[in-house]
């Protein structure tokens, strides 16, 4: 392809990517296929010679689009949202182009330094402690990671060399979390083969300093050594907050790492009338949000920031003479801030969207996801045959019909098998439950209407 071509395919893949969106109503919300299905439409093994791209375009939708599931589809209401926007598709197309591995400020200055500019930006927007930005005085700083589950990793094996020292036994070493936390912590317990314990909850599905102590006290009897706390704001089965303020406490008497967990609900801190839920979040060592959740950034931009980049820069420090560089001693170099070396330019994304659209639009959007969630929630409770499971908060319902565990299944199962929208479940203290995340930008209060009056059809029917 020469750039004349890529001109014109350009022009009509934006083309296509413009349609598709635009048009997302009009199809399924999951796809209909089987394990397998892509394996039958396309050769098994690659073209020897060329074919036109025109060949290529057509079968997006013959092959690739008979198996998506449309995250941006009115009707998705699955895990958590995953936000996408016009500028941001823009600032991707931008980082491909340029095609920079900036893994230190020489390899590419602007992705190094512009980074760090859009991790200020962010903090600042939702209201991080000054400890947290580049140019604060204990010097901390912030990097992009893909994931929460990477920003987890990497900060338990830093809280493990901090904390651990280097003739500790790494295997005696050990990790809490929430029984409610993600996934991922216990995984990066795993990884970093260390001990994992998760910690009870209260009424609230809260993990509280007293619970957390009695936990710690317990391993240090048996001989075991703690190092690091993840407290979740926001956990992923029904988005309830554990107590930073406590369990900070808790950590500085013991002196425990505490990393925060806020990779759905942190974008919400943009509104100041949610932080309330980051009350403590002084006493954390590192923090980190996705806003490829919440915020209209695509996956993957995961914000992490830490009070002492000093250390986390030099936990892991190898420092090969090709990787080196004649400014290092004055600029930062993102590869000691993460696991793998290579990394793309991902603040572009922040930086088109942020002033596309400004923070007041970003505020917008979270505040009408809540009442959205809020006016689900209604309708929840409006009908006698349904109840919440909790309180909603923040844009996701946790809801269940009156009735055995296996009925909601069912109705979860029937709901799905309609393809006309699409919900996942939780489960919590042996009680199932549907869950209900506000996700698309496209979503309108009568999508609601109609999804829960599909919920009462098919309730009926059980
Ligand atoms: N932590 C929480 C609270 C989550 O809800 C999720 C995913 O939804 C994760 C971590 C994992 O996110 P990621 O896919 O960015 O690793």
């Amino acid at each position: 392809m020469n750039s004349e071509q890529y001109r014109e395919f350009g022009k009509r893949m934006i083309d296509y990517s413009a349609n598709y969106l635009d048009t997302l109503r009009s199809r399924e919300v999951y796809p209909n296929v089987k394990p397998g299905y892509l394996k039958e439409l396309i050769p098994d093994s690659a073209p020897v010679d060329p074919e036109p791209f025109e060949n290529i375009l057509e079968d997006v939708e013959r092959v690739i689009m008979p198996g998506v599931t449309h995250w941006h589809h009115p009707n998705f209401y699955a895990y958590f949202p995953t936000g996408n926007s016009y500028p941001c598709i823009l600032a991707d197309i931008l980082s491909d182009t340029l095609g920079v591995i900036g893994f230190s400020w020489a390899s590419s200055p602007a992705c190094t330094e512009l980074e760090i500019v859009m991790m200020d930006w962010l903090a600042k927007v939702i209201g991080l402690p000054e400890h947290f930005l580049s140019s604060s005085d204990s010097g901390g700083g912030g990097v992009i990671h893909s994931t929460a589950s990477e920003a987890t990793l990497f900060t338990m094996f830093v809280a493990r060399d901090i904390k651990g020292g280097s003739d500790t036994n790494v295997r005696k070493m050990v990790a809490y979390g929430s029984k409610l936390a993600h996934s991922s912590v216990e995984r990066a317990c795993l990884l970093g083969a260390v001990q994992y314990t998760s910690v009870a909850y209260d009424h609230n599905y809260s993990m509280r300093g007293h619970d957390l102590e009695e936990s710690i006290q317990k391993d240090i009897e048996k001989g075991l050594i703690p190092f690091c706390v993840v407290a979740t704001l926001g956990t992923t089965s029904c988005c309830s907050f554990d107590n930073l303020k406590e369990i900070g406490e808790v950590c500085q008497k013991f002196d425990l790492w505490l990393h925060v967990d806020a990779a759905y609900a942190g974008s919400a801190f943009i509104c100041e009338e949610t932080r309330h839920h980051m009350s403590g979040i002084e006493l954390a060592d590192s923090f980190n949000f996705n806003p490829h959740k919440w915020l209209l950034i695509q996956f993957d931009c995961s914000a992490v920031w830490i009070k002492d980049k000093i250390k986390l820069a030099n936990a892991f420090r190898v420092d090969p003479l090709y990787l080196q560089h004649e400014n290092q001693s004055q600029a930062v170099d993102f590869r000691h801030w993460q696991i793998p070396l290579g990394r793309r330019f991902r603040s572009l994304k922040l930086w088109f969207t942020f002033r596309t659209f400004g923070v007041n639009a970003f505020q917008k959007h979270i505040r009408t996801s809540i009442q959205m969630a809020d006016y689900f929630a209604n309708l929840v409770t409006s009908n006698d045959n349904f109840e919440l499971f909790r309180p909603q908060s923040m844009g996701l319902v946790c809801f269940r019909a009156k009735g055995s565990n296996d009925q909601n299944k069912e109705l979860l199962a029937r709901l799905n098998g309609t393809r006309e929208v699409h919900l996942t479940p939780s489960e919590i203290d042996e009680t199932y439950f549907l869950r209900l995340a506000i996700c698309s930008t496209q979503t309108t209060y009568k999508d609601l209407d109609k999804a829960f009056e599909l919920i009462l059809k098919h309730f009926k029917d059980l």
